[in-house]
């Protein structure tokens, strides 16, 4: 039985992939920055609790992460921990970085000072493309980060880049695009899209108040990238892949495709308010996934409104 290592397991990816890898037989262990005071409500609510075992990790401080590396020797290391959320990169952007590129840094070091022959996934993102070309961005696009999230993104991959040249070791970065799913916090605007929307189908009479509608991202669905994490690190080779559905829509579509499955008309009840706009904005997010379908076998299946149903059907 293989041992897998979920960083940021609380999160939505986490749970995900916690299911994905406990279906597979895999003894998971997930860290959490404070596991005695995490309420883990997403890997209750897949029901993933009780085959997991948690423990607290500070991906910050070298220390602990060598120490819970060395107790508990994995096969496979899964990078999803750190400050997600572009919007608040903006108002902390030194916690960003440090989160997503010193914690890299420390999981690296603490794998090459062991020198065992560890699988390690790190969660790029999208978002280090900055604006995408309509083609959408692939392995060799250039990083344009637009924002201090990105910025720390783009820092992680080359770390992950750079101890795989240098040291050898089985290191990969997946550039995943924007993936939802219900297990979304409100702070992200696709999950604020839809509560709000609900809301308001049962009768709230609140106005919905977004930032620039005419954004356009790919967004896919979490539960299939969670898939395309685990093929990486099945591979022969360590490889850096895009994931993403190919298609990209506006804020404004995935809007008006949520409203108008409950049957009500998005403009009656959508606000535009420039306190949502951002201080550097990409106008278009787009992934071309071409090499992950080649080599790991993997597709979106499903695209924006196949989203939208799926998180209003929860
Ligand atoms: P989440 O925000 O849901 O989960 C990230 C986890 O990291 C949290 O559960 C939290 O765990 C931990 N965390 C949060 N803030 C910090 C911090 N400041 N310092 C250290 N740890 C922190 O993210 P997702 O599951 O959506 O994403 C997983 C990874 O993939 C992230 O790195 C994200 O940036 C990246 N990514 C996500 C995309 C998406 O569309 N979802 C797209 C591209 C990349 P705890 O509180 O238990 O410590």
């Amino acid at each position: 039985m293989k041992t897998a290592l979920i960083c940021g397991i609380s999160g939505q990816d986490g749970a995900y992939l916690s299911k994905l890898l406990c279906d597979k037989g895999y003894d998971v262990i997930g860290t959490s920055r404070d596991a005695q005071m995490s309420s883990f409500s997403n890997l209750r609510r897949l029901g993933v609790i009780d085959k997991v075992k948690l423990v607290s990790m500070a991906l910050t401080d070298f220390r602990s992460v060598l120490q819970v590396l060395a107790k508990t020797q994995p096969d496979e290391i899964y990078n999803l921990a750190g400050q997600s959320s572009v919007g608040l990169s903006f108002d902390q952007p030194v916690e960003t970085l440090e989160s997503i590129a010193t914690g890299t840094l420390n999981l690296l070091e603490a794998i090459r000072f062991m020198d065992v022959p560890v699988r390690f996934y790190n969660a790029g993102s999208g978002e280090c493309f900055g604006q995408t070309s309509e083609a959408g961005a692939d392995e060799c696009s250039p990083f344009r980060p637009r924002s201090p999230y990105a910025v720390a993104k783009a820092a992680a991959f080359w770390e992950v880049a750079n101890y795989r040249d240098a040291y050898g070791l089985f290191a990969c970065s997946g550039i995943l695009f924007n993936h939802e799913s219900v297990l979304r916090p409100e702070r992200f605007v696709t999950q604020k899209i839809v509560q709000s929307a609900k809301r308001i189908a049962n009768g709230s009479a609140e106005k919905l108040r977004l930032g620039n509608l005419s954004i356009k991202r790919d967004w896919g669905w979490a539960p299939e990238y969670v898939e395309a994490m685990y093929s990486m690190l099945q591979q022969d080779v360590a490889e850096d892949f895009v994931v993403a559905t190919g298609e990209s829509y506006s804020l404004e579509d995935f809007v008006s495709t949520t409203f108008s499955e409950l049957d009500l008309n998005w403009q009656d009840y959508v606000v535009v308010d420039k306190e949502f706009y951002r201080p550097a904005e990409s106008l278009l997010g787009r992934g071309c996934a071409e090499k992950a379908l080649r080599k790991l076998d993997w597709q979106a299946k499903c695209k924006m409104p196949d989203v939208v149903r799926n998180m209003l059907a929860e």
